[in-house]
């Protein structure tokens, strides 16, 4: 089965509001087994909407659409079915009384123009709105070429539309297509490696049509392997993809830090939980990156201690003490002030491990060659890298504080 999303607004074609409708109803349709071929985006207006709506029921099985249900005059999407059916608009008792009660539950009136929202094209279902006035609707549309497309129409209100989705669309979907499957997904996370690097060290894992297949994203440094496969149950689906996952997991070794939604940060907090030791940070470049991805991944524990965001020099000074004579002496961005960094703070704190991130050197803006320092304190002494700011500057602060989250992490490890 083949679907399109359909989405409707000025608001969203203007550019004033996001359409996060189409994203979040594609992924539940892939989670049916449904393939979403298209995503149509359109203004409130008549003709327009007509045009989409036939290209529509023509080249897809399903279509999912939001928005242009309510009361209002550029609320176009019940004519629109209409139209595209060829049907009249009939009023239903029922859905009139719903509509009425929900404004008599609120001791208003009911404004006539909500009477609108009770009139169905013939022959449609109605598809119940627990949470507001805009029932949906459910429409078989037959095709030119033979068939007919199923069309659900709901309003634009992500919160209407979720539970309709999930309450009366995700079931129909269902028995509509007998042959649907479940289609399940595994994340595994990896950091430290280029894209292709990580593509090289996998044995013909991407390839197209391989089941279960396996794709590559990467997200501010963070690579994701994404897993999926297709089966009669989810655990079915989850005894397909082991394989698979082990095989990442074998060939990547400790460029893997964790699965689905973990992120570095909750990679090193269980390994500080796991060793009962604890951390501190103290961050120029990453302005607090750190302090906050880690009090949110140790939340309800205490093995991060806390951080420090040095801005400006008089707080540098204050943590350096004597050891100020190194910015002078070999520049703010040099190994020797990130070293001192961390070695300074880490008396403070008495934290097991401190790490420190310099700031990027001032020459960075023109030569993103010129590296940046970060450093981590233990007993045992101070560790400074160099990392050189690749890519785009917009991911250069989350890049430099996974670098240093990442240091940690193998150093805990022991591959450090
Ligand atoms: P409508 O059903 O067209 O009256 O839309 C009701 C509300 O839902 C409006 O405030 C829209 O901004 C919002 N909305 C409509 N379509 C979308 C969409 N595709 N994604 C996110 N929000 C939407
Ligand atoms: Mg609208």
């Amino acid at each position: 089965m083949i679907a399109e999303v359909i989405s409707i607004g000025d608001e969203l074609t203007s550019g004033q509001r996001l359409d996060t409708n189409s994203q979040w109803l594609s992924e539940r349709l892939g989670e049916l087994g449904v393939r979403v071929l298209y995503h149509t985006t359109v203004a409130d207006d008549l003709a327009a909407n007509v045009a989409v709506f036939r290209a529509a029921v023509d080249r897809a099985d399903v279509v999912v659409a939001s928005g242009g249900l309510g009361p209002t005059a550029d609320d176009l999407t019940r004519d629109v079915l209409a139209e595209v059916a060829g049907r009249e608009l009939v009023l239903d008792e029922s859905s009139l009384e719903h509509i009425r009660q929900l404004f008599a539950r609120h001791k208003r009136d009911m404004p006539e123009r909500n009477r609108a929202q009770a009139y169905f094209p013939a022959g449609s279902r109605i598809i119940p709105n627990p949470n507001g006035t805009a029932p949906g609707i459910w429409m078989d549309v037959a095709r030119a070429s033979g068939g007919a497309c199923h069309v659900f129409a709901l309003p634009g209100v992500p919160a209407e539309l979720f539970e309709m989705f999930r309450q009366s669309v995700a079931p129909a979907v269902r028995t509509l297509s007998p042959e649907v499957r479940v289609i399940q997904h595994r994340r595994i996370k990896c950091f430290g490696a280029g894209e292709s690097h990580v593509e090289q060290m996998l044995p013909d894992l991407i390839r197209r049509g391989r089941e279960p297949s396996v794709g590559i994203t990467v997200h501010a440094a963070t690579i994701t392997l994404r897993i999926t496969a297709a089966g009669a149950t989810s655990a079915e689906c989850a005894v397909a993809m082991e394989p698979t996952a082990a095989t990442i997991r074998q060939c990547l070794g400790s460029l893997v830090y964790g699965e689905e939604d973990d992120e570095l940060e909750d990679a090193v907090v269980r390994l500080l939980a796991q060793s009962g030791r604890t951390l501190a940070t103290v961050e120029m470049a990453t302005a607090g990156t750190l302090a906050q991805w880690l009090s949110r991944a140790a939340s309800g524990e205490h093995h991060y201690l806390g951080g420090q965001v040095i801005h400006s020099p008089a707080t540098l000074v204050q943590l350096l003490g004597p050891a100020m004579d190194l910015v002078s002496q070999f520049g703010p961005a040099s190994k020797e002030v990130v070293a001192a960094m961390a070695a300074s703070y880490r008396r403070q704190t008495d934290a097991d491990f401190v790490l420190a991130v310099g700031p990027f050197p001032i020459e960075a803006a023109h030569d993103p060659q010129q590296p940046f320092h970060f450093a981590l304190a233990t007993a045992e002494g101070v560790t400074v890298k160099a990392s050189s700011q690749l890519g785009h500057n917009s991911i250069w602060v989350p890049r430099a504080a996974k670098a240093a989250l990442n240091l940690l992490r193998l150093t805990l490890l022991g591959e450090i």
